[in-house]
């Protein structure tokens, strides 16, 4: 029997419906996602895979707060927004220490924590928080999606305002029953069309007399110097650093994570004149870093009391809250690029037997000369200096492109920042502006991910590595070519530190409260899932640890075993405590 065309059927596109979930992954590769890092769970397992389909890679973690550094540093290196998923309350906490990170650092990220339903909120749901209040205070925007119809607009604005202006991170609430929603085919490729694409902010450049006025007080200054720091880094300016440091032959200073935008072993570093450099100079051009605790707040008796600031930064507030003789908001490269141009139009240089460089140049000399012979001896038990030149040798050995160095704990990373030498730009990642320690491992993938011909080597202390170790596993799952290197003294700091007197009350039979299992085999965690694992307590077998994973380029621990009390209480910041 014939039967009729069936005239009501649709056709796929138009029948099919899309979810909360798919929209947001598809929103997320939209505007411009292409890793995401996160720990997947209710009700957000479902925006992980969903975006993994629309060509977003997820990297998955044990802990989100790894996750949330690891979305941090991806920002700084890529300049792009990195992404970090989370479920709802306990993991909207967690990964609050990684927006903290990237507010405090001003490197742009976007958050998306999955919520409760809506119209559960308010009478104890699973995981319920009031997530927006949450993030607040870490946030340049906080967004929620009450609708399903919101969030491509919601995607592309938080990740817009993450780049803009001074960077930052955003964060985006996703409501269960707003994820579980669903709109047809046609509905959301057109929200997805309408969201995108928004016009790029644009920085404004200074006025140029403010720009004048700063080359003319470089130019007729008699000790002037550049510092710069991972505003710099951030905005690419490392060629217009150079050309302005090569013109003028003003030395410089960068800021830890600035290293490398010149190579440390440039003829006008002053790294190794730090203190001279920064108690003399009569004027300072201060491009990408804050006058804060890392540079002594700009104030006697580090710096000289009429020292001339010119400061360069993307943040007008930053400037008005510094009060230098110049400010100039805008891009770093650009309102370096400005600064060129002006010096070119007359030039200036200062020339290796002008006073000030030579000066700089000789402390420098002497400095690196007092430090090479303590780096010569050969010390075992291992000391921090006698392992730190080792590897110091083995990253250079690498050549281009230069390895990136992750680095954390007290001595550890004041030593690797004294002694390893930084010779591409963005090649170096530490605690940063707030010290913070277990951003290691998370910092680690972010690099492997984001710059994939790089080798990656952490420098660490014991205690910086076991506050994301499980990550060691992450590591093997994706077969990141990591080499991490644990300074093994047995615990913060080093062992027991405290005097007889100290060692008294009902509990003093305990652990002493900077102490960790000693000879803790660290290397063990990562053989546990298929890495490979080093011990070394000698130079020869650190050398050799560290050939055979340099080469191999795959996962890999080694655990160095430090004389317990070489290290100080604090490492360099024993006053702060
Ligand atoms: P460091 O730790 O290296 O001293 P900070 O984190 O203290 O650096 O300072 C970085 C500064 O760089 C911040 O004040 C931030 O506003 C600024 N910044 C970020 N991006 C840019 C940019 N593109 N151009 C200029 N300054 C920038």
């Amino acid at each position: 029997m014939a039967t009729e065309p069936n005239t009501k059927t649709s056709t796929p596109t138009e029948s099919a419906l899309v979810d909360g979930s798919e929209l947001a992954g598809r929103a997320l590769a939209a505007a411009g996602a292409s890793h995401m890092f996160g720990v997947v769970g209710i009700p957000v397992t479902a925006v992980a895979t969903r975006a993994v389909a629309a060509g977003v890679r997820f990297i998955a973690f044990h802990n989100e707060q790894s996750a949330g550094y690891a979305a941090s540093a991806y920002g700084y290196l890529t300049g792009r927004p990195g992404v970090l998923l989370t479920v709802s309350g306990p993991g909207c906490v967690h990964g609050l220490a990684g927006l903290s990170n990237a507010w405090v650092n001003t490197w742009p990220m976007v958050m998306i924590s999955g919520s409760c339903d809506q119209a559960d909120f308010g009478k104890g749901d699973f995981q319920e928080l009031d997530q927006i209040a949450a993030v607040k205070p870490f946030v340049k925007l906080a967004l929620k999606a009450t609708s399903i119809s919101e969030i491509p607009r919601l995607v592309q604005t938080a990740f817009a305002t993450a780049c803009a202006g001074r960077p930052g991170g955003c964060y985006i609430d996703l409501p269960a029953d707003v994820l579980h929603q669903t709109i047809s085919e046609t509905e959301a490729s057109s929200l997805l069309s309408e969201a995108a694409n928004p016009i790029p902010p644009q920085i404004p450049d200074p006025e140029i007399a403010e720009v004048e006025k700063a080359v003319s007080l470089l130019r007729h200054a008699a000790r002037p110097l550049i510092v710069f720091g991972k505003g710099a880094a951030y905005a690419r300016a490392e060629g217009a650093v150079k050309k302005f440091v090569e013109t003028t032959g003003i030395p410089f200073l960068p800021t830890p994570m600035g290293k490398g935008l010149l190579p440390d072993t440039h003829e006008l570093a002053a790294t190794a004149a730090r203190s001279l450099a920064i108690g003399k100079c009569d004027v300072a051009l201060v491009v990408g870093a804050r006058l804060n605790w890392l540079l002594h707040f700009g104030e006697p008796p580090r710096w000289s009391n009429d020292v001339k600031f010119i400061l360069v930064d993307v943040s007008k507030e930053e400037i008005e809250l510094r009060k230098p003789h110049v400010g100039l908001v805008g891009d770093a490269k650009r309102v370096l690029d400005l600064i060129n141009r002006e010096i070119k139009d007359d030039p200036f240089c200062l020339g290796k037997t002008h006073p000030w460089v030579e000066a700089i140049s000789k402390k420098a000399k002497d400095n690196v000369a007092k430090m090479d012979a303590q780096l010569a001896k050969e010390v075992v038990p291992f000391n921090f200096l006698t392992p730190m030149r080792i590897i110091r040798d083995a990253i250079s050995a690498q050549g281009s492109p230069a390895p990136i160095l992750v680095s954390e704990g007290a001595n550890t990373m004041d030593v690797g920042r004294a002694v390893l030498v930084q010779s591409e730009p963005r090649t170096r990642l530490d605690a940063g502006t707030w010290g913070t320690m277990g951003v290691g491992l998370g910092y680690c993938i972010a690099a492997a991910i984001a710059e994939p011909n790089r080798l990656v080597v952490a420098v660490e202390g014991d205690s910086g590595f076991g506050f994301s170790a499980m990550e060691v596993e992450t590591l093997v799952r994706y077969q990141l070519p990591v080499v991490v290197i644990v300074f093994n003294n047995g615990g913060v700091y080093g062992g027991d530190r405290r005097t007889p007197e100290e060692v008294t009350g009902p509990h003093k039979d305990d652990p002493a409260p900077t102490s960790f299992v000693p000879g803790a085999a660290y290397h063990t965690l990562m053989e546990a899932f298929g890495g490979k694992g080093y011990r070394a307590s000698t130079p020869d077998e650190l050398k050799s640890a560290l050939s055979e994973s340099f080469s191999a380029r795959k996962p890999a621990v080694i655990n160095l075993i430090i004389d317990p009390y070489a290290g100080a209480e604090s490492g360099r910041l024993q006053h702060k405590n």
